[in-house]
């Protein structure tokens, strides 16, 4: 399945945007979880997380199979079997690994999921080396610290902690780390599925997409994302016939175009919230000052207070919650300085919520331009998908663990406006859910940014919690 290059922002992004609300100031990470002296799993860990860092698996100059591999060796090297050590995929460079723990088949399998690909990194554009795995004043930097590499390696970690141990699931438990989410032609999720469905076959899939979230030094909420925004894209191309430039005409495709983008420009999309957006208010009201606590229960319920969606909305991040968002990314014209402009277009980008439809959108859009002669074609289809159920044992497992963890912090299910490879999964039929344990701040979001880090303490609270969250759930 094609995605388009460096176009899908990771969930890993998008949740951290989403509650700009009242943070300021720098964190001020609290002791929690982590002490200083790391025991043996969490020197496998990091080690692990080391050596995946250092592995370039950007799209452009990388290779997802030389990581698979280094992660299939330690695998084979703490005693799995070769046959439930896969590493495969479409194309050489581009491999994905599986594996699998056995559990004793009284339920269906659960699928880990990371992926090994990275956005690409310049050394010039960073302050310290992307490729080289760095711990300085209590963060891990590197490409792939934040997305998505730090589940990649726990996941790993976790799985050999296990066997190890002798831990007997109640069901398979499968990890799978896979090519190409960040973009590229050969998507390991969806290759996996359309070739190999057998080796990732499961009831539910934990992935990235949901977070802790630290605002003013205090982590607030865990989320854990059940839905995704639609990711689509639509051109605008205003033709004319053009003519000499010291001849001008009324009909001008520059002006024409800039009219219509202007009135997309203009128009808001209703507000509709989804069922988990509902949640998320309701959830994340009592955190916020009174005014947005009560605009936030105002729109969680039904039927949606206009005015208090209003406010709510001149927040970027509470906005991309309440509404699908069209703007636009990309402009061009004209084709010499003195001659009137034969074409003059615009590229659209559309986040569309779950529930609504591309053709509802477009349709929308065509009322906008109003003008048959203007061309308005999709560049990029979007692919829907349903958002997964509130799955209870899932969220009665992250409400424990969160509580043992980190008392006193949220667990709120999310819809995130950017997009992960659990669409592919969630439209298999394969429940999804974005789940990680790892805070970060939100006003530092550096995932495909420069300098990407995470809190070396978020790491290892991260690896904990996902540990006992898979143990609770394969043994119950
Ligand atoms: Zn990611």
């Amino acid at each position: 399945m094609k995605r388009q290059t460096g176009l899908l922002f990771t969930a890993i992004v998008a949740v951290s945007v989403i509650v700009v609300l009242i943070a300021t100031g720098p964190e001020k990470p609290d002791k929690g979880l982590f002490p200083g002296d790391l025991d043996e799993n969490q020197l496998l860990a990091r080690d692990l997380f080391r050596q995946l860092i250092e592995i370039d698996t950007t799209h452009s100059t990388g290779d997802t199979s030389v990581a698979a591999n280094a992660m299939a060796d330690r695998l084979l090297s703490a005693g799995f079997a070769a046959e439930d050590v896969r590493v495969l995929g479409e194309i050489p460079n581009r491999g994905n690994l599986v594996a699998r723990l056995h559990g004793d088949g009284s339920r269906e399998p659960i699928l880990l999921l990371a992926h090994l690909d990275v956005v690409e990194a310049e050394k010039t554009d960073w302050s310290v080396d992307p490729f080289e795995f760095l711990e300085r004043d209590g963060y891990f930097y590197g490409r792939g610290t934040a997305d998505d590499k730090a589940q990649a390696a726990i996941w790993i970690a976790n799985l050999i902690r296990m066997k190890k141990d002798g831990y007997a699931p109640n069901r398979d438990i499968i990890v799978a780390l896979t090519a190409d989410e960040e973009g590229g032609d050969n998507n390991g999720v969806a290759w996996l599925l359309g070739n190999h469905r057998d080796l990732i076959e499961a009831e539910y899939v934990l992935n990235e997409g949901g977070r802790g979230a630290i605002i003013d030094g205090k982590k607030v909420f865990n989320a854990v994302q059940v839905s995704e925004k639609i990711y689509q894209s639509f051109r605008i191309d205003v033709r004319n016939r053009g003519g000499h430039s010291s001849l001008p005409v009324p009909e001008n495709a520059i002006y024409t175009l800039a009219q219509v983008l202007l009135n997309i420009a203009a128009y808001e999309f209703p507000v509709n919230l989804s069922e988990d957006t509902k949640i998320f208010f309701e959830k994340m009201a009592p955190t916020q000052t009174t005014a947005i606590a009560s605009d936030m229960l105002a729109v969680s319920r039904s039927p949606t207070d206009p005015d208090a969606a209003a406010r709510l909305a001149k927040n970027p991040a509470l906005n991309a919650m309440l509404r699908t968002t069209c703007v636009a990314t990309g402009l061009s014209g004209g084709h010499a300085e003195n001659a009137l402009p034969q074409l003059a277009s615009a590229v659209i980008n559309c986040r569309i919520l779950p529930g609504e439809s591309s053709e509802m959108v477009q349709a929308a859009l065509a009322e906008l331009i109003a003008n048959e002669k203007i061309q308005l074609t999709s560049i990029w289809d979007g692919v829907a998908s349903n958002p997964s159920p509130l799955l209870p044992e899932i969220f009665e497992s992250v409400e424990n663990i969160s509580a043992r963890i980190w008392p006193g912090v949220i667990v709120t299910p999310i819809m995130i406006p950017g997009a992960t490879d659990g669409l592919y999964l969630r439209n298999a039929g394969i429940p999804t859910y974005g789940v990680t344990g790892m805070f970060f701040d939100i006003n530092d979001t550096r995932a495909h940014g420069m300098d990407e880090r995470i809190l070396v303490q978020s790491f290892f609270e991260g690896q904990e919690f996902l540990y006992q969250l898979v143990s609770e759930l394969s043994s119950e």
